[in-house]
């Protein structure tokens, strides 16, 4: 490409051919990921100083906010601390109102930079130190040229994220000539458009956050308009996309849909062994008037530990079975597929009626197996219950008419499609427990009704939540042994990562040797991810029927597993576990008549944050605080922890924060695509040419 005179830079302009920015300095740019004009664009700075009101030193003493201040080095000197042999460089800079000691830790390298008489800007937290003296620790500083760089002065400067090799006023200046091509940037947004979203013009957008004329607190707290536009397109493109895909799988309507008669309904009735809950009958109507309609059904059901979604799990694969097609209920371990599977043959020896149910497990041998796959293409078993083995491509149906995925966060959205392709439109209902606060539910499912069940099934006993240090654990675990002579049974969980290869059987077998010798009189059984699914099945039976007293297991009981008999929960090195997981642990607990007690146990190492969090966590029993909490405390990336691979990542907007948007981003999106695909989708095309002009990290 030739070199443009600076008139016609543009968005896709590389960025060696602006003025100062030669082919050193454009590799520099380069390896921090901005090769454009437009990457320069969409770079925000990520702080503002307001230079125009510097404050006077003598103004500062008791400013809780972080200031900006100018002034003269008096004096600098590199110290060594003689306690902890740290390296301390220390400056007094004055700035004719008085005086105020910079300090810096293990940075002597500034001792070559900053001398005496060099004048500085300074951003940071000032504060009295021990002597009483005020001083300002590792603060951002930017040195003045001997002119005193009038051209920065009084003005509001943006700082951008450094670039290596770059300094920051140099950065500025380049950063500041992209701008010249924001005249040439379309807006992807229509004006209808941006008026239902509220937002300002794209363009607007970006000047303001790269020269701000103002900046009140909305606009330092991130919630100006020109951030609101960048946080509400980059959301609404997202919700656009989720719409689109799911706009494009109804394309076709379905050739059927389910008919609820009174005969199918006194059925359903005679297999119910308690009375639903007001919660659970909402929710049963929501799926019902979906499976009824002429599109397929694509429904989050979303209940807190031991709500009872696996009762409407069934009465909705009744419905689907009672008109004739075949249902699949995805798990996600052996246990719980094992689980759902004895409970669910039980509930309907009830109805007399009979449904044929299979179960396809990973260890089923090949007789069993093809006479399992044969039945289910021959359309001769109406519901089979399995794990991942269901996905597999031999696994063929007759008319598969409805599809669960239980415990949908262990799976990803590809399972769910892989599953949903196997029927001809199929209705789909995915369920979960773990208590997803709304915004992030919209972020992971946007494409998906949601259906809520906010009620505890009546009788449930509040569990008494301790934390004790590991030195208690002895008695801990003599308290469990009381409980066990009074007929309870509990669970003993490790902190072992299931879903890793290296399952460390070692700490999990040495832990279990502690576990014995503090229960002698108690029969235990050990349970984890890599035993054959029998030996895992066997276990688990012993346990039901109370052959086993205590389960010592990694978090594979985590998800699902319902024994009413179990009292007690022990969890080892709890501050390990994110609140969202131990909550589901402790769910497994408080599901009979007896007292329940979950003990976290809190393992040497545990810092002041961890601690803190299990406070949070013994104080609320409800999933949607806790998880809401979680989530302030390790923000949306770390929510569901690294497994969690569903969870969509933005650049600008934050889930937590930023969540009303997302909810007004996806009811726009609802909206312009039930209006019209073709725009809808050409919009979206729109938007994600300017993302890749601009080349927008995205996952
Ligand atoms: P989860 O939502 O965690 O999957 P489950 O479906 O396993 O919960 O239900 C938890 C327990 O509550 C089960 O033992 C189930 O039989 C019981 N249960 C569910 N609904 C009701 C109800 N309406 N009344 C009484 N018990 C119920
Ligand atoms: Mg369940």
């Amino acid at each position: 490409m030739r070199a443009r005179a600076a008139w016609t830079i543009a968005p896709e302009t590389p960025l060696q051919f602006l003025r100062g920015v030669g082919e050193a300095r454009a590799a520099l740019l380069a390896a921090a990921g901005l090769d454009t004009v437009g990457d320069l664009l969409y770079s925000f700075p990520y702080r503002y100083e307001d230079r125009r009101h510097t404050v006077r030193i003598s103004e500062i003493a008791g400013v809780m906010a972080p200031v900006t201040l100018r002034g003269t080095i008096i004096s600098a000197t590199l110290r060594t601390s003689p306690i902890r042999k740290l390296k301390i460089f220390e400056a007094i800079v004055d700035d004719g109102s008085g005086r105020v000691m910079l300090v810096w830790f293990n940075q002597a390298w500034l001792a070559e930079q900053l001398r005496r008489n060099d004048r500085l800007v300074i951003h940071g937290q000032p504060r009295v130190n021990s002597r009483g003296r005020l001083q300002i620790e590792n603060p951002a500083f930017e040195k003045l040229g001997p002119d005193g760089e009038a051209d920065e002065e009084g003005a509001i400067i943006p700082i951008y994220s450094s670039v290596s090799g770059i300094a920051p006023k140099t950065m500025r200046r380049i950063a500041q000539q992209a701008l010249e091509a924001a005249a040439r940037i379309e807006d992807p947004l229509p004006e209808e458009i941006r008026s239902r979203l509220d937002v300002i013009g794209l363009r607007e957008a970006i000047i303001n956050l790269h020269r701000p004329a103002e900046i009140d607190e909305a606009f330092l707290q991130g919630r100006s308009a020109a951030h609101r536009r960048m946080i509400i397109q980059e959301f609404f493109s997202f919700q656009l996309a989720l719409r689109l895909r799911r706009a494009t799988q109804e394309t076709d309507k379905r050739p059927r849909a389910i008919e609820i008669t009174d005969a199918i309904r006194d059925r359903i009735r005679s297999i119910l062994p308690f009375r639903l809950t007001a919660a659970q009958k909402r929710v049963l109507r929501e799926i019902a008037t979906d499976m009824q309609s002429d599109r397929p059904m694509y429904r989050l059901l979303q209940g807190d530990v031991g709500s009872g979604k696996t009762i409407v799990a069934l009465v909705s694969a009744l419905l689907a079975i009672e008109n004739g097609f075949q249902v699949a209920l995805l798990a996600p371990t052996e246990i719980l597929s094992e689980q759902h599977h004895q409970r669910i043959v039980q509930l309907l020896s009830a109805g007399g009626r009979g449904v044929r149910v299979a179960k396809l497990t990973a260890n089923a041998n090949g007789r069993e197996r093809d006479a399992l796959l044969r039945g289910l293409r021959e359309g001769t078993i109406d519901l089979v219950i399995g794990t991942h083995a269901l996905l597999e491509e031999r696994v063929v149906f007759s008319r598969l008419g409805l599809a669960i995925v239980d415990e949908q966060h262990r799976f990803g959205v590809e399972h769910r499609q892989c599953l949903f392709a196997k029927g001809r439109l199929p209705d789909v209902l995915v369920m979960t427990a773990t208590p997803i606060p709304r915004s992030m539910a919209l972020a992971m499912y946007g494409d998906l009704e949601l259906s809520v069940i906010d009620e505890l099934p009546p009788g449930r006993k509040p569990v008494t939540t301790v934390i004790r240090g590991t030195a208690r654990l002895p008695n801990v675990l003599g308290f469990l042994e009381e409980q066990v002579k009074a007929g309870a049974q509990g669970y003993v969980v490790f902190p072992l990562i299931e879903d890793s290869d290296k399952l460390d059987l070692t700490s999990l077998t040495a832990g279990f040797e502690t576990i014995r010798q503090g229960l002698p009189s108690c029969r235990l059984a050990m349970l984890h991810g890599r035993m054959p699914p029998d030996e895992k099945e066997q276990a688990m039976r012993r346990f039901v029927a109370q052959e086993v007293d205590v389960l010592v297991s990694t978090t594979v009981i985590e998800v699902g597993v319902d024994v009413s008999n179990a009292s007690m929960m022990i969890v080892i090195d709890a501050d390990r576990f994110g609140l969202a997981q131990l909550h589901q642990l402790r769910g497994r607990i408080g599901r009979g008549q007896r007292k329940s007690y979950c003990a976290l146990i809190r393992s040497e190492g545990a810092g002041e944050e961890a601690k803190e969090r299990l406070r949070a966590f013994r104080q609320t029993s409800d999933g949607f605080e806790v998880a809401q909490r979680d989530l302030e405390l390790r923000g949306a990336g770390d929510f569901l922890g690294t497994r969690q691979s569903g969870v969509p990542r933005f650049r600008f907007g934050d889930l937590v924060g930023d969540y009303p948007f997302m909810e007004l981003a996806r009811e726009a999106a609802i909206e312009l695509v039930d209006q019209s695909r073709t725009r809808a989708g050409e919009l979206l095309g729109r938007l994600a040419a300017g993302e890749r002009a601009s080349r927008l990290p995205r996952d």
